[in-house]
């Protein structure tokens, strides 16, 4: 089972409120907020309260879960100011360890869009 709270994790820190940041979307188990630095006009992440490590570490008992981001994401990005499909859209993006360019190491998934192309932050 996953941990509820990793002291050590920066994006626990931030779903705790610990770490202040620019919070885009909350409920009871996710929370979605922008990125530091961000690689598109509009560039957030969403995670899990919960602290699972990575895609790798997902197991049966999270797929509704990771399915309620993979839902919350459109919703989300149009909020957000990226424009509809099929003319605007948006990436999403989940890196997964080392190889995987992996550095945060609690579960997120990148939503980034805006009108292209992107510049390199
Ligand atoms: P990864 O490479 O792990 O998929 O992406 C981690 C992302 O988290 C990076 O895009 C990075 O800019 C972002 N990030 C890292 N630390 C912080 C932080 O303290 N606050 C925010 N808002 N984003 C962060
Ligand atoms: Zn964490």
């Amino acid at each position: 089972a996953h941990p509820a709270h990793d002291p050590h994790c920066i994006f626990c820190k931030i779903t705790a409120g610990q770490i202040p940041s620019n919070k885009v979307y909350e409920d009871e188990e996710l929370f979605a907020f922008h990125d530091i630095r961000p690689a598109a006009p509009v560039h957030f992440l969403i995670v899990p309260k919960k602290h699972i490590v990575s895609l790798a570490h997902a197991c049966p008992d999270d797929e509704a879960l990771l399915g309620k981001i993979m839902v919350l994401a459109p919703r989300l990005a149009l909020e957000q100011g990226c424009n509809p499909y099929p003319e605007g859209g948006f990436r999403t993006v989940v890196n997964t360890g080392a190889e995987g360019g992996q550095e945060v190491h609690h579960l997120h998934v990148h939503v980034m869009g805006g009108p292209r192309p992107w510049k390199h932050g």
